[in-house]
């Protein structure tokens, strides 16, 4: 990452991209201690309503933008503010990059 550079997953290099994809594919128990991790608040998590499983942390997850197809990566940080914060939809995940996404919301 460039200095100054918010860590957005915006532009991700190849080198940031392998890494996360690395690190998606390894066992939920690795990656609950790796660095990287950010640990969910299942207070903040009350919202859902799922008879699935309530993230007791987020990883940083690369994704394929539907509109131009291209890789991204959806930050630990910016899921725990997307499903805490914003209370988004537990089933939700990143579909769009950011430029689709401002794009969308100025058109
Ligand atoms: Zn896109």
């Amino acid at each position: 990452m460039a200095k100054g550079k918010k860590d957005t997953g915006r532009d991700p290099s190849n080198k940031e991209l392998r890494e996360a994809e690395r690190i998606s594919n390894l066992d939920r128990d690795i990656q609950r201690d790796h660095p990287s991790a950010v640990r969910a608040d299942p207070l903040k998590l009350k919202h859902i309503n799922t008879y699935g499983e309530i993230p007791d942390f987020y990883i940083d997850r690369p994704f394929t933008c539907r509109n131009c197809g291209k890789r991204e990566i959806w930050k630990a940080a910016d899921q725990k503010w997307y499903y805490e914060e914003a209370k988004g939809h537990i089933d939700a995940i990143a579909v769009e990059c950011h430029d689709c996404r401002i794009a969308r919301k100025n058109p």
